[in-house]
């Protein structure tokens, strides 16, 4: 068992433990409340009492396991609702309460065992080493000074034979060759015990100077993840690299969870936790607005019943905010009308899970959900050219940023970015070659920026940048980098080869400290850049 799992599963067993030893204490709770239930029924504060207590303990007995403790309180429960609705107390009702009772003081049920269960926990992410064997062509050389422009680290491996020392384990890697080693059966073999071996972590790339379908077929069945036809362009390998990559870099999902009950909280918070997740909780419903603004979870967890406010009614309350209509909502219940469920559903919910649910269904009907959200979300927020944030999504998260800033005390830059004589590359190679020098800028970016910085397309050939906690002179070296690096990369269309430059102007907040003010000082400085003859970087002061 994993280090993870291990210190989790211990967490577990301190939670029902707790539960157990909590539970006669319950029990003799529930029984006093019973009795003044039986005793003045009309009085509506001691059956709500008695619903909530019972409620309770049928949620918590579910969830660790107590089959019999959980069923039989349900039954006090809806007996309890029933008189709330106006119906009658009867004698034959108060007999069965009674006898309910009995049995539950004297039989818990079976006790569960709570268990943790494997979860392929997501790879570290690591550098991306690309080995290229060596005795290469002019070509490949130029390929590979190219990739290290991007930002990759590039290493180089004398004989095919050794191979396999070079390669690490636990690192992803990418595994670029040439493709005339496949004419050996022996290196051919080699490679798919290769593949085989370093199943998770290796992807092989192969270039070759022939494109021809034999030939593609052989590297497939090499265990080839991609064929390139070289001379290439380099952006379709980084393309490719990136795709791979994405994997490796999603952010762990973040979940909320709301329950009255903390050690309900406590055990749905462990068994995501366990499955890479990371999460927030509120026991109260009225933290929850707080929570979905400050900490942004991406689904909420919801119990149905809460005193106060029901599941229901802090559903509509959530759903009634523009910011929120969209974001998933689970439900988490004892309730097993079906009427009731579907209600839930009806008034805004996405699913209704019944509790116990089983760890590994609470964990992929959650990660089912939030990967939807997060790809739907994708092509809302996104330019679908670059997939860099469009305008207006980088327009909000700059002004997200700026009252970050305000209340860490950190600087920030705003950078934007123009190319320089555009309209001249369309002009003179297309509209689709310039589609892909905009698509070479927005893998620079993305590829040497850090993951915490904020990339977008600003509009046409304009994009912009929000480096978070970094001060102008940073920010200057940073830009003035990649703008070194794009104007040596080797555009192409067809047989001819051509660069691009673009000019870059900075400023700083607090210096100017609206987002108004940031972009009107960039932009400033953008044409001053472009003014003072571009292929520059230019900074604004105040
Ligand atoms: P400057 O150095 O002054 O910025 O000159 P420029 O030619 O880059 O600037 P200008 O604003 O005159 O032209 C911008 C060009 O960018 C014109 C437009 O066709 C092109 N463009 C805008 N969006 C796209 C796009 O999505 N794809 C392609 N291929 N071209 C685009
Ligand atoms: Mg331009
Ligand atoms: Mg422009």
């Amino acid at each position: 068992m994993s280090d993870i799992s291990s210190s989790i599963q211990q967490k577990l067993d301190n939670l029902l433990d707790h539960f157990k030893s909590s539970l006669p204490g319950r029990i003799k709770e529930l029984r006093k409340q019973l009795e003044e239930f039986i005793k003045s029924p009309d009085d509506s504060a001691c059956a709500d009492a008695l619903v909530l207590a019972a409620h309770k303990l049928a949620g918590s007995g579910a969830t660790f396991g107590y089959k019999n403790l959980s069923e039989r309180t349900k039954k006090i429960e809806n007996i309890a609702k029933e008189v709330l609705g106006g119906k009658a107390l009867g004698e034959l009702q108060i007999q069965n309460l009674k006898e309910i009772m009995d049995k539950l003081e004297s039989d818990h049920g079976i006790i569960g065992k709570l268990g943790t269960f494997p979860v392929d926990l997501p790879l570290k992410e690591s550098e991306r080493i690309i080995y290229f064997l060596d005795d290469a062509t002019s070509e490949e050389d130029e390929l590979s000074n190219q990739l290290q422009l991007f930002g990759y680290t590039i290493e180089k491996i004398t004989a095919f034979q050794g191979i396999e020392e070079a390669l690490l384990p636990d690192t992803e890697q990418i595994l670029i060759i040439n493709a005339s080693i496949l004419s050996e059966i022996e290196n051919r073999k080699k490679l798919t015990e290769l593949k085989k071996h370093f199943s998770t972590v290796l992807r092989i790339f192969f270039i070759s100077q022939h494109g021809d379908f034999d030939l593609r077929l052989v590297s497939v069945r090499a265990g080839g993840d991609a064929f390139f036809h070289i001379p290439t362009d380099v952006d379709l390998i980084v393309d490719r690299i990136e795709s791979y990559a994405k994997r490796l870099m999603s952010e762990p999902y973040h979940i909320l969870i709301v329950d009255d009950e903390p050690e309900q909280i406590a055990y749905h918070a462990l068994i995501l936790q366990q499955a890479g997740m990371i999460t927030s909780v509120a026991s109260n419903p009225q933290q929850v607005l707080k929570i979905l603004v400050e900490a942004r979870p991406e689904l909420i967890l919801m119990d149905m019943y809460m005193p106060g406010c029901s599941g229901t009614e802090l559903l509509t309350i959530i759903r009634q905010q523009q910011a929120f209509i969209t974001i998933p909502i689970i439900f988490l219940s004892v309730e097993e009308r079906l009427n009731r469920q579907i209600e839930a559903i009806w008034q805004g919910g996405d699913d209704f899970l019944a509790k116990p649910v089983k760890p590994e269904h609470l964990v992929k009907v959650i990660s089912t959900r939030v990967e939807r959200t997060r790809s739907l979300r994708y092509f809302i927020e996104r330019d679908s050219l670059t997939g860099l944030l469009n305008h207006s999504n980088l327009k909000e998260q700059l002004n997200r940023e700026i009252k970050r800033a305000e209340r860490t005390g950190s600087t920030l830059c705003f950078a934007m970015l123009d190319l320089d004589f555009f309209k001249k590359v369309n002009d003179t190679y297309g509209h689709l070659i310039g589609d892909r020098v905009l698509k070479t800028l927005s893998h620079l970016l993305r590829e040497r920026l850090r993951r915490s910085d904020i990339i977008g397309r600003y509009g046409g050939e304009e994009f912009a940048v929000i480096l978070f906690n970094t001060n102008i002179e940073d920010a200057r070296i940073v830009m003035e980098g990649l703008r070194e690096n794009f104007s040596q990369i080797l555009q192409r269309s067809g047989d001819t080869q051509f660069k691009v430059t673009f000019s870059c102007g900075i400023a700083q907040f607090p210096d100017f400290s609206s987002a108004e003010d940031l972009t009107a000082a960039a932009d400033e400085a953008l044409y001053r850049a472009k003014d003072s003859g571009r292929n520059r970087v230019n900074v604004m002061v105040k």
